[in-house]
């Protein structure tokens, strides 16, 4: 499997997933489909899906002119009836199959009600993630249309559980923000503290902090840490819940 990182608008990433076997592709959440053909056509590949995350404009709103300018077999898939030209409208552990790679569907309502993460795997056991606005690298999004027992079932019960190798695609560069909040909640997280000086180098270069994994995201990211003590602790709690619906507000309103 081959992950191409493609950046649109502000602070946005596109994903060009190939099946090296069979050079058949599908592209997460194509805001900018012109860029998307040019990368298919680069790559010389056979696109065959988009893969939507949710439905919010920066993700979705590029569906209907991707699809008008392909051939109409390209599936459209997502969770929510708000997604551009869906075809495919999926649920938690649908499978969808690009090629070789097997593609599960994981329902995680909160950022919005239709939320979908993709997890991907290929034949070869390589494994990745594609997160939308629900797990950032070392954030997580906002509660919009969701409450915290829903963003802990998806961060904690879904994602958590994934194997800690699974690379993490999401949907924005949002990295040194949400790290730099991850730091104020654990000041003496050694791993945080890396991951920040690591990313401030990939910046200053102008590259991507994308991906990380599911076990460094275990290590350094306040939402998946919500039954730290650590991290209970400065939210003067002892619940899970309790404590991601403390420090989601306190991020909402975090300056770094
Ligand atoms: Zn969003």
């Amino acid at each position: 499997m081959e992950v191409n990182i493609l950046p649109a608008l502000q602070d946005n990433y596109m994903y060009l997933i190939v099946d090296k076997e069979t050079n058949s592709a599908a592209i997460v959440d194509p805001v900018n489909p012109d860029r998307v053909l040019e990368a298919v056509k680069a790559h010389n590949v056979n696109l065959t899906a988009i893969l939507t995350t949710h439905h919010h404009w920066d993700h979705a709103g590029g569906n209907e002119e991707l699809v008008k300018k392909c051939d109409s077999s390209l599936k459209v898939y997502g969770g929510d009836d708000r997604i551009g030209a869906l075809t495919n409208k999926v649920k938690q552990d649908d499978v969808i199959n690009i090629g070789s790679l097997n593609i599960r569907c994981i329902f995680t309502p909160c950022h919005t009600t239709g939320h979908i993460c993709y997890f991907v795997e290929a034949p070869s056991g390589e494994k990745s993630v594609f997160t939308g606005d629900t797990l950032f690298l070392g954030g997580c999004g906002r509660f919009f249309e969701g409450t915290a027992e829903q963003m802990y079932s998806a961060l904690i019960d879904k994602l958590s559980a994934l194997p800690d190798e699974t690379l993490v695609y999401c949907g924005h560069e949002y990295t040194l923000q949400n790290l730099a909040f991850a730091k104020h909640v654990e000041p003496n997280n050694k791993e945080i503290i890396e991951k920040k000086v690591w990313s401030q180098k990939q910046r200053a270069n102008l590259q991507p902090t994308i991906p990380s994994t599911i076990g460094e995201e275990k290590k350094i990211n306040p939402f998946m840490r919500v039954n730290e003590p650590d991290v209970q602790s400065h939210a003067g709690l002892t619940d899970g819940i309790a404590t991601m619906a403390y420090i989601r507000k306190k991020k909402d309103n975090f300056k770094a």
